[in-house]
């Protein structure tokens, strides 16, 4: 976990270019989606790290049960060893975004490394899917001068967020579903995980179980949900 001292040491550390690198949504290294472009009451549920045999299931039964659409950024990884899991996530319609294969941190590998990883990913969606992405996430939000351009020349758009809830550290559902609705604003594009991007056997299901709850009272308080679009 980055908390946000340690990322404040290491851009202090690191001078000017550190923005770009740490600031998911920093328009330094090139252009991101950090936000969706409205002041309508939308939010856009987005789904990092997977899929997962554990928690993608359960995260694809509660979005269908309320008939909600969301975005998942596959990770190319754990894409080639649940092609099936890959597969259904775009059967039920949800968008799909790629986060790279094999989900290093980017800010301080090469061009070469990246355009490899990036593609990659897109290998893996593609043979599984049959879609080719749109949209590129890097793992942690992590660039550098070149990850936008490379993603852009490989015709994905990169996208960030505007909520985490860091629901990776499991604190519980009430927990997770409590600070999404709370923190919750009119574009927000909410972070959330169905896979770990490290530990393929990591447990996401707080996440899917605080899923009901965030639909519900999004909902009670006038959100509509989006996938997102590039
Ligand atoms: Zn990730």
């Amino acid at each position: 976990m980055i908390t946000p001292f340690i990322v404040a040491g290491v851009a202090a550390a690191l001078g000017g270019g550190a923005h770009g690198a740490f600031y998911r949504n920093s328009q330094l290294f090139g252009r991101t989606l950090g936000r969706l472009p409205t002041t309508e009451k939308h939010v856009a549920l987005t789904f990092d790290d997977g899929p997962s045999e554990i928690a993608t299931p359960r995260v694809l039964d509660a979005l269908r049960r309320d008939n909600v659409p969301a975005t998942f950024f596959l990770l190319g990884r754990h894409v080639e060893r649940w092609p099936h899991l890959a597969r259904r996530v775009a059967d039920e319609g949800h968008a799909i975004g790629n986060h790279g294969y094999h989900h290093r941190k980017l800010t301080f590998r090469g061009p070469a490394y990246v355009r490899v990883d990036i593609a990659l990913g897109t290998d893996a969606i593609v043979q599984a899917t049959g879609v080719r992405p749109s949209m590129f996430r890097a793992p942690h939000g992590f660039r550098s001068p070149w990850v936008t351009p490379i993603a852009r020349e490989l015709g994905q758009r990169t996208i960030g967020w505007t909520l985490g809830v860091w629901d990776s550290d499991r604190p519980g559902a009430d927990v997770i579903a409590r600070r999404a609705v709370d923190d919750c604003r009119p574009g927000t594009i909410l972070l959330l995980h169905d896979g770990d991007g490290y530990d393929p056997s990591g447990d996401r299901t707080q996440t899917a179980e605080a899923l009901p709850t965030i639909i519900a009272e999004l909902r009670s308080r006038g959100y509509r949900f989006v996938g997102l679009t590039a």
